[in-house]
């Protein structure tokens, strides 16, 4: 197993190794092999190549079986023009491992129910996985810019009166049966592996696009007899998610939805520093917290590792197919953070550890669990 590990800027660098120590666990554990080639992105790469995606690490990443990636972006570049800035790394990143599902689970720890902004008998047990269709959708369909009314391509679908003024903006909702069909089919093997329903969220009583949407995931649950399909429009989905979070297992969406509901459902956590995510599809996988570079406490060994390493026990479910190390992980955090916590999920009565400690704390209940 080769993994290609790009620690980026700000906290990445600090949370990162900690991730690290834990694979150095599991392979320990298991007398597993996994070669770490590491790689520069985002900011810091800018600095030495003069790029946030360098070639160099273009050919590390395709030549590894998964990528971990710690954050990008920080103050120091954040007045280059958009193109040449560390986010760009990222969907170069994304771009080049062809990683059409991005997948995000919003678990609510027993030990953390407090940190949410909901009450206790309504966030306690979360459990959801949002898997977002990431490389196509309104996010990438065309026509799509600000064009003259004269030069605007899809005039002659317009009445005179529709298109007064005199520039239009527009964007293009465009899926095709096969880009539905290989995300629906991402969804419903999660679910296999999960609690067995699916829940497509779509507005396909306004947009025909996602209409057909739902008629393609219909056609692929007939496939799956085993797991129990549903299906809710945006808007309610959005209020569903507040008033009973639990009625959800897998959520499968579209780019610009996903996006929306999957901040939503991590906000229900009230944890940024616990959440993991992969993007997988191609083939390798991506996996990264899915939080930021946290410039504000950057070299400060403060912030919370556990979204890394949670990204670590998804790389061996999705990239390596091994969902019992990613319980073992998850085994390992609940049981550490019984008794410790990082300075951001601190609560009285448990003890205050570093990033660092975290780190050293949870690889070393890995070794010790059966
Ligand atoms: P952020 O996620 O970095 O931080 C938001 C807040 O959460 C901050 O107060 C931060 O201290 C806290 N936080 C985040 N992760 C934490 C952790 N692991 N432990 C403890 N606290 C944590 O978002 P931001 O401040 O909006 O962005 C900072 C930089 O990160 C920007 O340059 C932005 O572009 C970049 N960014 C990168 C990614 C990525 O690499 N995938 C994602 C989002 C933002």
């Amino acid at each position: 197993m080769k993994v290609a590990v790009l620690p980026g800027d700000g906290i990445g660098k600090e949370i990162v190794p900690q991730a690290v120590k834990v694979i150095k666990a599991i392979e320990k554990k298991y007398g597993l092999k996994i070669e770490l080639e590491y790689g520069e992105i985002g900011g810091e790469a800018i600095d030495k190549y003069g790029t946030p995606f360098p070639e160099k690490t273009e050919k590390l990443v395709l030549k590894a079986d998964a990528t971990l990636l710690g954050a990008v972006g920080g103050p120091k570049w954040d007045n280059l023009p958009f193109d040449k800035r560390p986010e760009r790394g990222l969907l170069a990143l994304r771009k080049v491992l062809k990683t059409f599902a991005n997948l995000r689970p919003a678990k609510v720890y027993d030990e953390l129910v407090s940190a949410s902004t909901l009450k206790e008998e309504i966030v306690k047990g979360v459990d959801i996985l949002v898997v977002r269709e990431l490389t196509s959708g309104i996010y990438f369909g065309k026509p799509r810019g600000v064009f003259s009314i004269k030069e605007f391509p899809l005039k002659d679908y317009y009445q005179e009166e529709e298109l007064k003024g005199e520039k239009v903006g527009i964007n293009t909702l465009k899926y095709t049966d096969e880009e539905v069909r290989r995300i629906a089919k991402i969804a419903f093997e999660a679910a296999r592996k999960r609690n067995k329903k699916v829940t497509s969220i779509d507005k396909a009583n306004v947009l025909e696009a996602t209409s057909f949407w739902r008629q393609i995931v219909e056609e692929v649950a007939k496939d799956y007899p085993d797991v129990e399909l549903n299906h809710m429009y945006v808007d309610n989905a959005a209020m569903q998610l507040l008033r009973w979070p639990k009625q959800f297992d897998v959520i499968v969406t579209t780019n610009m939805f996903g996006d929306i509901i999957s901040d939503e459902a991590a906000a229900l956590t009230g944890s940024l520093g616990m959440l993991p995510s992969a993007s997988i599809g191609g083939e390798k996988g991506l996996y990264e917290p899915i939080h930021g570079s946290a410039p504000d406490i950057a070299g400060k060994d403060i912030a919370n590792p556990i979204a890394t390493i949670n990204s670590v026990g998804m790389m061996f479910n999705y990239s390596f197919n091994r969902p019992d190390i990613e319980n073992l992980i998850d085994r390992a955090v609940r049981d550490v953070l019984k008794e410790y916590r990082t300075k951001d999920i601190h609560t009285p009565g448990t003890k205050l550890v570093s990033c660092s400690q975290m780190g050293d704390l949870i690889a070393n209940k890995i070794l010790e669990l059966d």
